[in-house]
């Protein structure tokens, strides 16, 4: 069963909600359209006036009467760095040796070590697995010795929403999401 996309009122992705989060926005009216191409129906219980069992359609895009937050989309803001999201923006690929691994044997990389003051950020943080983030230790790529695959990006929010739930997405979703990527974004490549 997929998540449902939040927009804010003005259009803006906001969050990825469960089933039940959306039948309540929808059964409080907080719902202005649905812009996706899918829906789902929920029967609720049995309305003996109407004969008939009650439903609720939820869309796969719901439009809200959420406000709109605007730092959410200033270029500064920083979207919560969670591992998974880290390693889905790394393509679950070590970023020293190249290989895939599963999460359960991927770690976070400071590339410049905490030890040395670097900060715990999308742009210093790196997938790892254990092994290389072992052997780097609290040393910086150069002192290892090792280059980095990639350079670590800051994803925008449309990007950390496709970061977050991109297992599970479905395709109006992913549409929706993707043309809201920087031109450059390294996911429409990947
Ligand atoms: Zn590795």
């Amino acid at each position: 069963m997929y998540r449902i996309l939040q927009l804010d009122k003005a259009g803006n992705p906001t969050a990825w909600l469960t089933r039940r989060q959306a039948i309540i926005l929808t059964a409080s009216d907080r719902i202005i359209a649905n812009l996706g191409q899918s829906e789902m129906v929920f029967r609720g219980g049995y309305n003996r006036a109407l004969g008939k069992r009650s439903e609720i359609v939820v869309g796969s895009i719901l439009l809200t009467r959420q406000r709109v937050d605007k730092r959410r989309h200033s270029k500064h803001f920083e979207p919560p760095l969670t591992n998974r999201a880290l390693f889905a923006r790394d393509g679950q690929v070590c970023m020293y040796c190249g290989e895939s691994f599963a999460d359960s044997q991927l770690t976070r990389d400071h590339v410049i070590p905490l030890s040395k003051a670097g900060p715990d950020t999308w742009s210093n943080c790196v997938t790892a697995c254990a092994r290389c983030n072992h052997s780097k230790g609290n040393h910086t790529p150069e002192e290892w010795g090792r280059l980095l695959l990639a350079v670590p990006f800051k994803p925008n929010w449309s990007e950390f929403l496709y970061l977050k739930n991109h297992r599970q997405i479905v395709a109006d979703q992913q549409q929706f999401l993707q043309v809201r990527f920087p031109d450059n974004s390294r996911l429409l490549l990947s």
